[in-house]
């Protein structure tokens, strides 16, 4: 399996309505479905997001910080429990498509440390892989070895996996094209950063808090994070808009599609 694994992240901004709480994008949902499938991508990972089902609750009991007891207990089942629902609904638009998907619960077998990955149990996914199956996972709350309780978000699954499996390939699938030089929905003349280096990602990175800080916010200073050391690592890494009809489809086939290229060494 080394170096054939391709794994595909479908952000929470893709197939929810982020500003509507649980509030599935179906249409999106299906139509990825059968783009995945029709792909014939294999062997396969994919990785979801919780969009507005993972972060309403998360928030509302502040998962991410730790588990305090009480009301807060009931706040971790939910928002785990939120994220089944969505689970459940990319896994039978897969299923649908005739694609053997299988869902794969975070919390089930990995544990974190301060929110990142501390230990996780590899051997029903390897197996799982290795018979032809498409393990799906998702951005989960989980439980973390020092503050209790921890929002383990889907990029971190999807970079760990890659790295774990020594993938070829991730793509990231999100609602705008691609890295770009600001916030696109915030600054009307932002540029697509078509290509850019390790390096130049680790300087946007270290202005994040200073003057730039706008520059790269959440989601997408989330994803630079996980990203970097994948590059490193020679693991190939594009960021593109799962949005637009056909755009994964293309990526698993390891067509060109228009999007952000990470790369190793210097441009
Ligand atoms: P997802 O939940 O789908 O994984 P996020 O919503 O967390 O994705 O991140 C994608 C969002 O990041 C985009 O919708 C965009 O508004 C925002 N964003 C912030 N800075 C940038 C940037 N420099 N380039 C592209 N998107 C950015």
């Amino acid at each position: 399996m080394k170096g054939e694994l391709i794994i595909i992240k479908l952000g929470g901004s893709v197939i929810t309505f982020k500003d509507r709480p649980f509030t599935p994008n179906v249409l999106a949902i299906k139509r990825l479905a059968r783009e995945i499938t029709e792909s014939k991508a294999s062997p396969l990972i994919i990785v979801h997001g919780g969009g507005s089902f993972g972060h309403t609750l998360a928030a509302e009991y502040g998962i991410a910080g730790g588990l305090k007891g009480g009301e807060q207990m009931l706040g971790f089942s939910k928002t785990h429990n939120a994220m089944v629902r969505l689970n459940m609904l990319v896994v039978e638009a897969l299923l649908d498509e005739g694609l053997p998907a299988v869902s794969f619960s975070p919390s089930s077998f990995i544990i974190t440390r301060r929110g990142r990955i501390q230990s996780l149990y590899m051997d029903a996914l390897e197996q799982a892989l290795k018979s032809g199956f498409i393990p799906v996972l998702y951005g989960d709350a989980v439980l973390d070895y020092a503050q209790g309780s921890a929002i383990l978000s889907g990029d971190q699954i999807a970079a760990r996996l890659a790295v774990e499996f020594d993938a070829r390939r991730v793509i990231f699938g999100v609602d705008v094209d691609g890295l770009y030089t600001s916030d696109p929905k915030v600054v009307q003349n932002a540029r697509l950063i078509t290509e850019i280096t390790v390096e130049d990602l680790k300087g946007i990175t270290a202005s994040v808090g200073g003057a730039r800080a706008s520059d790269v916010t959440g989601g997408m200073m989330g994803k630079i994070l996980e990203i970097i050391d994948l590059v490193s690592r020679g693991i190939e890494v594009l960021i593109i808009n799962a949005l637009r009809e056909n755009n994964i489809y293309r990526a698993l086939r390891g067509e060109s599609v228009v999007g952000t290229r990470i790369i190793g060494g210097k441009v």
